[in-house]
């Protein structure tokens, strides 16, 4: 018997703000998640540097999933010199979680650009992909995602549940048009934040005079 699936959502978080979050909650409502647990990048593969140290982008994970009910935060990559691929941490959380299905979540502009990441045709060895609405970037999927879709989507979220990985959901959230670059220029312009990102996380942007306009 399996336990109930958890969700994982990584990213650059440089900050965290609604656009991941809106969706990560929803994921996690509509798909019964046990959890959802949010994965800081330490280097990211296919990125420029962030532009806070990892230090700070992780405090401001954690401020954010302090304040959401089933939000935790999973620092495993932070913990690493070499670049963090998603396979080796899906590979990680398997071996981790052998009755658990995974849930990876993620934007549509992520699943867009899925052939570009490291081992992708295996991601789904591991774990499911949960993949939310963002606006600007259609479902106009290239050949290589239009194959993964013909074999993998499922229209029934209880195989989210019936097995551990292998299935692609297409998330009906509420879009979000948001980003950290938007938000980053909103605050570059020494802009209020407020609303779009947790109010602690706000608050500590603030104290540590975080993206802040060049003087
Ligand atoms: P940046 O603007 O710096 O590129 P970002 O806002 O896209 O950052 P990331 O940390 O790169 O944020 O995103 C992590 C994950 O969250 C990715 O899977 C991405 O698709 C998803 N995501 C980010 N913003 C949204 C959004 N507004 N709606 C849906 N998914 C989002």
């Amino acid at each position: 018997m399996l336990k109930p699936p958890i969700g994982i959502l990584g990213g650059t978080f440089d900050p965290i703000h609604i656009g991941h979050l809106r969706p990560a909650i929803e994921a996690r409502e509509a798909l019964g998640l046990a959890e959802v647990r949010l994965l800081p990048n330490h280097i990211p593969p296919h990125r420029a540097s962030p532009f806070c140290s990892s230090e700070q982008r992780l405090a401001m994970v954690r401020l954010a999933a302090a304040e959401t009910p089933g939000f935790v935060v999973d620092e495993r990559e932070l913990g690493r010199d070499k670049p963090s691929y998603t396979i080796d941490t899906l590979v990680e959380l398997r071996a981790e979680l052998p009755d658990t299905p995974i849930c990876f979540l993620m934007g549509m502009d992520s699943l867009l650009g899925l052939p570009n990441w490291h081992r992708w045709q295996e991601l789904l060895d591991y774990a499911h992909l949960v993949v939310s609405a963002r606006p600007g970037w259609q479902p106009d999927y290239p050949a290589d995602v239009k194959a993964l879709l013909g074999r993998h989507l499922s229209q029934d979220k209880q195989d989210l549940h019936r097995h551990r990985h292998g299935h692609i959901w297409l998330a009906g959230n509420l879009p979000v048009e948001l980003s950290a670059t938007g938000l980053r220029a909103l605050l570059a312009e020494g802009r209020d934040p407020r609303y779009l990102l947790p109010a602690s996380v706000a608050d500590y942007i603030a104290r540590h005079k975080l993206y802040q306009p060049t003087p």
